[in-house]
């Protein structure tokens, strides 16, 4: 079976580059890497039920299960080369495989990321994404270098893809699975099912950011490793998180706030800069064609505080917040 189904991924996501010397086919994969640039390695691993809804199509699983390493690399700063792809199939379903192949090809042309190895084995649906890239030796991004008095800025909206979870897991346990979509709906679920990798924005911030992150468990949590690499702390302020007009369509004003602060799978940076460059990073993110909104400021202590329209600390309702289980 396996044969048949790793040539059907390697048929589907065919990306030629000069760096492969042996991709498929062999015991292992030979890539060159340029002289100065160091290699940038990262991994994830998305289990059904776990990472994405057990219904989710399966484009949108290979597309997800490259984007979410993808987003790794950005944060990085690194331009995205080559990645492996570990599959555990409850199957040898070609069908799955072929529509698979082809959100993961969609999104690894997008970014000419050449497919040069994986596995094929039997078992729960679960998929295994190694990406890997490069950076100019000494210029990634990284979580530590945030200092005190940095503006904290975070790139597009955030809460869409956990607003999109909570639609969908709403629907199913009022059994509407097949309900009409609203505009703001299907929106948000391309939020949640085709994360789109902010690997242009991670490049432009090189030389400007003094840290970065990218948001995949909700924002303060992430933010949150930021401020404990760094040894700082940081404050938000809530009026200034970017909402998306779909969000704001379908939530009330307190559940997007609370979306955007601690739900999952933004796939956005989050990244300090000296507020001396901040007119820098606009006009560097802008030339990417991205956006980015400044939500806060790194302080001295520890933690992450969310402050109000008057400063006073907002006390988050988390207790009552659920978390689709990771
Ligand atoms: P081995 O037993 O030596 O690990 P495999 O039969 O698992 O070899 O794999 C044969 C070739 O196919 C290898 O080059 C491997 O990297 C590649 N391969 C296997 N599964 C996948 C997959 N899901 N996606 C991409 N390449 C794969
Ligand atoms: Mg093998």
């Amino acid at each position: 079976m396996e044969f048949d189904l790793i040539d059907a991924i390697r048929a589907r996501v065919a990306i030629a580059r000069d760096d492969v010397a042996l991709g498929i086919g062999d015991d292992a994969a030979l890539t060159g890497i340029a002289p100065g640039q160091q290699l940038v390695a990262c991994v994830d691993t998305l289990v059904a039920g776990v990472h994405f809804p057990r219904d989710t199509a399966p484009e949108d699983i290979g597309w997800k299960s490259l984007a979410v390493n993808l987003s790794d690399l950005a944060a990085m700063g690194a331009v995205p080369t080559w990645a492996l792809l570990a599959l555990t199939l409850p199957e040898a379903d070609a069908l799955f495989v072929e529509s698979f192949a082809a959100g993961f090809s969609a999104l690894a042309r997008a970014h000419e990321v050449a497919l040069i190895g994986g596995d094929t084995t039997q078992g729960p649906l679960s998929i295994t994404v190694t990406a890997l890239g490069m950076v100019p030796t000494g210029e990634a991004l990284t979580r530590a270098g945030a200092r005190v008095d940095d503006a904290v800025f975070v790139t597009g909206t955030l809460g869409d893809a956990a607003g999109a979870l909570r639609l969908h897991q709403e629907a199913g346990s009022r059994g509407h699975g097949t309900e009409v979509q609203r505009p703001s709906t299907t929106t948000l679920s391309s939020r949640l099912n085709r994360p789109e990798p902010r690997i242009a924005a991670g490049l432009a911030l090189r030389g400007i950011a003094n840290a970065c992150i990218d948001i995949s468990d909700g924002l303060l949590a992430d933010l949150g490793h930021v401020c404990t690499a760094s040894g700082v702390g940081a404050e938000l302020e809530v009026e200034t998180l970017p909402i998306s007009p779909a969000l704001a369509a379908a939530f009330d004003p307190a559940a997007c706030r609370e979306l955007a602060l601690a739900g999952g799978d933004d796939y956005e940076l989050c990244f300090t800069v000296a507020r001396a460059r901040e007119a820098e990073v606009q006009a560097a993110l802008a030339r990417a064609g991205c956006h980015a909104t400044r939500i806060g400021r790194i302080v001295a202590g520890s933690g992450v505080r969310v402050l109000g329209v008057h400063g006073s600390e907002v006390v988050m309702p988390q207790a009552g917040w659920e978390h689709f289980s990771r």
